[in-house]
């Protein structure tokens, strides 16, 4: 039985660049682009189908593909049978209510009675129920931001991130009713050979999503403060200390989580860090 796992990613939109650069990152080589439907990796046993967003959970759960990379969201709005395997920490939005910015917001009573234009029917009617509202959805494909302007609804139920087109078309968010990133889905019946490609991809994509938030860094410091910045930079393992050609002083290297050195840097210094280089890292293995 075939281990080459078909994987579908978005053809083109806000998904594809960060789908295709995260398989490419995993060492896995293909081409892409250029109207190609179809393509196959030299070096792993791995083929990829590029489709349109709405169609990979579809196509996964038949298993036409084995795997896809979507949002959660259309993920969730499908309904179809598919694992979510793993989140992918790109492609972050979130799907919300937004009301007239003339409309006198303040809680969620105030969507009772509103008709809310979206292409999220199922995601909406299950928070609307969860949260005890009556309101009326209209299911629409796209171009959901200018139904109220044009008289079609009271409200809309559409995907933000910055919120400047719900700001361009006389919007404002109201409630979110649905946080989502990228997530990598599988079908539910995939054979050992293509689950065995499976977990070998997805060891890939952990160590590349390791490295994407951790740094080297490399510092000298005085001998007497080592103590101090060990505790500060505890590394993997342990940092690796070696000895500078000025007596007294070490260079001292570890890995640090990027939101954690902003928080260390100052006591750092006030250590008596010097020279301090911080550098990416391209994959790591734990
Ligand atoms: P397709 O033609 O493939 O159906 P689409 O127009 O439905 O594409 P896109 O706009 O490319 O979809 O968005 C794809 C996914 O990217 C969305 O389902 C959502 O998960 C995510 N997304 C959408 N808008 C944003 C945004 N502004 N920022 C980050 N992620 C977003
Ligand atoms: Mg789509």
């Amino acid at each position: 039985m075939s281990n080459v796992l078909r994987l579908a990613i978005q053809k083109s939109g806000r998904l594809s660049e960060d789908s295709i650069k995260l398989i490419k990152e995993c060492g896995i080589e293909f081409s892409s682009g250029g109207g190609t439907l179809k393509s196959v990796a030299y070096n792993f046993p791995i083929e990829f189908l590029f489709l349109r967003d709405d169609d990979i959970p579809g196509y996964v759960a038949d298993g036409v593909a084995d795997i896809g990379i979507v949002g959660e969201n259309v993920s969730e709005e499908k309904r179809q049978k598919v694992r979510a395997v793993e989140k992918l920490g790109f492609s972050k939005c979130r799907l919300s209510i937004a009301v007239t910015k003339s409309f006198n917001y303040k809680e969620k009573s105030d969507i009772n009675g509103m008709k809310i234009a979206t292409s999220y029917p199922n995601i909406l009617s299950g928070y609307l129920k969860e949260n005890n509202i009556k309101a009326s959805i209209h299911e629409i494909s796209g171009s959901v931001e200018i139904a109220p302007s044009i008289g079609l609804s009271d409200a809309v139920c559409d995907i933000v991130s910055s919120g400047s087109t719900l700001i361009s078309n006389g919007l404002k968010e109201a409630e979110v009713v649905f946080r989502s990133e990228a997530v990598l889905i599988a079908c539910p019946e995939l054979s050992k050979g293509k689950l065995k490609t499976l977990d070998d991809l997805l060891f890939r994509i952990s160590a590349v999503r390791n490295a994407h938030n951790t740094k080297y860094i490399l510092l000298n410091a005085p001998d007497k403060s080592i103590d101090t910045i060990i505790s500060l930079l505890p590394g993997v393992k342990s940092p690796t200390i070696m000895p500078l050609a000025k007596t007294g002083w070490s260079s001292l290297h570890s890995v640090v989580k990027e939101n954690e050195f902003w928080q260390v840097i100052e006591k750092l210094k006030a250590a008596g860090a010097e020279g301090i280089l911080v550098i990416p890292i391209e994959k790591i293995i734990l």
